[in-house]
């Protein structure tokens, strides 16, 4: 009897054992916990469960701390929540038979109640049961914060170099910012020399922050002023350097070559009508020896009034020769001929009607002979004479007889014409062409004038006569 109950004890040993064993395995966690929640803010929690064991029903217990609020709670799973209070926090679960309980299985609705700087806890714990039996448990649990709908910060601190940093009285809440600086104020000015700082201070309102930042180096030297360190001459150019005070850079500059600075020309040797003169000039700067010489131009000679050496005669040149007062060049130059002068020209062959004559002149200086001739007189033929009458058949002749020489010119008169009126042919003899008619015009009036003039030469010997017979 001892042995079977003994038997007995240990299998319920055995079995409560292994009970165990498996309840241990069973975990639970929390999801949906934020870090911080605001007053008046909810926010819902589930609850996972895994290696739950076989069951019959479970407890559910949610504890929070003072600062949240419990609102609600709701069973995710098969089975009936029965009895939880959100006033308590306390559920029961039954299941219909047995089950077990993996997965999401519960979620509350928590609400932000009071501030607090310590964060407040959320506690779930879960107990199995087969019965009245506890076949397992698991809990689990995490904090979050309540914080302030609007926070009550503080100054601002100076957290390091980039940030800063406040925090709120009242929930802790530590808001961080990047400093505001300033626009900066030199706390060690630039030179030449040395590079400057600048600090600047951050504005936010009891941070206190400072930073500083180097400001190069400038340029600006305080030079003095130039020395001459090496001279410029005519030729050459010089140097001159100045020091800055402040950190004594030196600096050097090229003076430039003068160039000469001639004085006026001085004639050294004058210029003759054989010679060139020359004049010199010299480099009035100090310590200078250059000097420049130039030529004068020979002068022109003097060359005396000439002596005629060769005298000209009336065909051939002379020569007449003068000479240089200064240096006794001599100088030919050529005396034109003079020409012939001739006397008045004497007619040695006369000139007839038709032939020249001759003319000749003698020179008065070398009795050279010159002739020209004497143009011919041409004929004075007399008054022309009908020497063969017209008829109306055959032309007419009248014939002009040179009185010199006797030569005869013939012209031609024309044939008479029937229908000519008497006036007409008694007109016949003053001319050989019909144009005549006019000439017998002319010749009329010539006769006209003629007859006035006798009449008015006989009117004035009667007047002259008489007047002589009254004195
Ligand atoms: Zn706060
Ligand atoms: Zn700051
Ligand atoms: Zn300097
Ligand atoms: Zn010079
Ligand atoms: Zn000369
Ligand atoms: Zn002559
Ligand atoms: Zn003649």
């Amino acid at each position: 009897m001892k042995k079977i109950f003994s038997l007995i004890i240990c299998l319920v040993l055995v079995c409560s054992f292994s009970v165990i064993a498996s309840a241990a395995g069973a975990t639970a966690s929390l999801s949906g916990v934020p870090s911080e929640i605001k007053k008046d803010a909810t926010a819902t929690i589930t609850v996972n469960v895994s290696g739950s064991p076989s069951m019959s029903s479970a407890l559910v217990q949610v504890t929070l701390g003072n600062g949240l609020e419990l609102v609600s709670g709701e069973w995710k799973k098969d089975g009936i929540m029965k009895d939880f209070t959100v006033s308590n926090g306390y559920g029961v679960i039954a299941f219909s038979g047995a089950g077990t309980m993996d997965g999401t299985v519960f979620s509350f609705v928590v609400k932000g109640k009071t501030v607090s700087q310590t964060a407040q806890n959320v506690k779930v714990d879960l107990t199995f049961k087969s019965g009245s039996s506890v076949v397992g448990t698991a809990s689990t649990s995490k904090t979050v914060k309540v914080a302030c709908a609007s926070h009550a910060y503080g100054n601002y601190a100076n957290a390091n170099a980039t940030n800063h940093t406040r925090t709120c009285s009242a929930c802790g809440a530590v808001e961080t910012k990047a400093h505001t600086w300033n626009s900066g104020s030199v706390t060690k000015p630039t030179s030449c020399k040395e590079a400057g700082t600048k600090t600047y201070t951050c504005t936010a309102s009891g941070c206190g922050a400072t930073k500083t930042e180097t400001i190069a180096k400038t340029n600006n030297h305080n030079f003095g002023a130039w020395s001459v360190t090496k001279k410029a001459t005519c030729t050459a150019n010089g140097t001159q350097t100045r020091t800055c005070s402040v950190c004594s850079k030196n600096e050097t500059q090229t003076i430039k070559a003068t160039g000469h600075k001639f004085g006026a020309w001085t004639t050294t040797k004058g210029a003759s009508c054989t010679e060139e003169g020359q004049q010199v000039r010299k480099c009035t700067n100090a310590g200078c020896t250059h000097s420049e010489t130039k030529a004068i131009q020979k002068t022109a000679h003097k060359f005396s009034a000439p002596t005629v050496t060769k005298q000209p005669t009336c065909t051939e040149t002379g020569l007449e020769v003068g000479k240089c007062t200064a240096c006794g060049k001599e100088s030919t130059n050529t005396v034109a001929a003079t020409g012939h002068k001739m006397g008045e020209f004497v007619i040695t062959t006369e000139p007839t009607c038709t032939e020249a004559g001759v003319k000749e002149g003698t020179c008065s200086v070398c009795n050279a002979k010159a002739t020209e001739a004497v143009e011919a007189k041409g004929h004075s033929y007399g008054e022309a004479v009908v020497t063969k009458e017209p008829t109306e058949t055959e032309t007419g002749i009248k014939t002009a007889t040179c009185t010199v020489c006797g030569d005869k010119h013939e012209e031609e008169i024309p044939v008479l014409t029937v229908n000519d009126s008497s006036s007409d042919s008694s007109q016949v003899g003053n001319g050989s062409e019909p144009q005549n008619n006019d000439g017998g015009d002319n010749s009329m009036v010539l006769w006209i004038v003629i007859g006035v003039v006798a009449a008015a030469a006989i009117v004035a010997v009667i007047v002259i006569l008489a007047k002589k017979k009254k004195a």
